[in-house]
């Protein structure tokens, strides 16, 4: 892949800086279409050529190989807009942070959701590529539609309780790009002020601050990573540059220097060390990118 014709488009591109836990190597292409219609434009030519890529937000969520990424990688943090439809309706770009939407609209208007959604890094279109939320609800509740890019052209598809659940959903696929969403707000009888102080500090005194990608498994059912993590005897443990948190099991911090594969050790063992003494199998809620990665999406 020696030339990617786009002005937006760089070679060899570190991605550490553009992730939250300051890990991975360079994309071979990093491309930051500063437009929905830059960003058609680019994902045709990724159809096109058949080029390898994979779609990156804000980097809260996912786990980098250090040597890097070897095809394009997409962002979407350039599309930040945010359209008042009336009703109660906005359609908001895909790259907009989360944390924007909690505080702009949401507070503001004293919308619900505010309680699902205070505290969680990261953009728009990876909440909802997620399912991003808490035991209050999730961004997905909130969604009307999702604009999408998928197979070469644009779909808008209606988000159904049916196509979302607990930290995933069913509408975007590998190969796919959540271009913007339309959430459907409702105001809240509560005081949201409230709400979002209440769980920003209950945040500061449950997680730990650092480079992580927060949750690192999926609550199994009934139960949590965490305190499997923790009954098991890893609070605490270190490898290199990496350590499960001793303030939050299910959290495994790069303390400064931690590679790839410190962080995937101690994520190995931590599933081992489970399954032998409770046979439950953790499941990784982060979105691991190995460098042998070159299909589109992360999976
Ligand atoms: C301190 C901390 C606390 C956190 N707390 C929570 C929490 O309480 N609840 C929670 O759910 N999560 C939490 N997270 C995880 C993370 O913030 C969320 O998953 C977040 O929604 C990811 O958004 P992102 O833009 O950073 O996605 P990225 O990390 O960039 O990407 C994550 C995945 O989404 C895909 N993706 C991203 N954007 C798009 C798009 N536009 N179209 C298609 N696919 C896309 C990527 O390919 C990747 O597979 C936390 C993370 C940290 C660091």
């Amino acid at each position: 892949m020696d030339n990617v014709p786009f002005a937006f488009a760089q070679k060899n591109h570190p991605l550490a800086p553009h992730t939250r836990y300051r890990i991975g190597g360079p994309a071979a292409w990093a491309l930051f279409p500063p437009t929905t219609s830059a960003m058609k434009e680019a994902y045709h030519w990724l159809m096109e050529t058949n080029t390898p890529f994979i779609v990156l937000g804000g980097g809260t969520n996912v786990l980098i190989d250090d040597q890097g990424y070897p095809g394009c990688v997409l962002f979407t943090t350039k599309l930040q807009t945010m359209q008042p439809l009336g009703n109660h309706r906005y359609t908001v770009g895909a790259g907009m942070m989360l944390s924007d939407v909690v505080r702009q609209l949401l507070l503001p208007n004293n919308y619900h959701g505010v309680g699902a959604l205070t505290g969680i890094p990261g953009t728009v279109g990876g909440a909802v590529y997620m399912n991003a939320g808490t035991a209050n609800g999730s961004i997905c509740e909130l969604t009307e539609t999702v604009s999408l890019l998928r197979g070469g052209r644009f779909e808008t598809v209606s988000v159904t309780p049916d196509a979302y659940g607990y930290r995933g959903q069913s509408f975007c696929k590998e190969n796919e790009v959540i271009v913007d969403a339309t959430l459907a707000c409702v105001r809240s009888e509560h005081n949201e002020a409230d709400t979002y102080h209440h769980y920003m500090q209950r945040r500061k005194t449950t997680q730990p601050e650092g480079w992580c990608c927060g949750s690192v498994f999926k609550n199994p059912p009934n139960d949590h990573a965490g305190r499997l993590i923790e009954a098991v005897g890893l609070k605490g443990t270190r490898h290199n540059g990496a350590c499960i948190s001793d303030k939050h099991a299910n959290f495994i911090m790069n303390e400064d220097t931690a590679s790839f594969d410190d962080v995937l050790y101690l994520i190995t063992l931590a599933k081992d060390k489970v399954r032998e003494q409770f046979g439950v199998e953790l499941k990784e809620e982060v979105r691991i990118i190995p460098h042998r990665t070159l299909s589109a999406g992360v999976e």
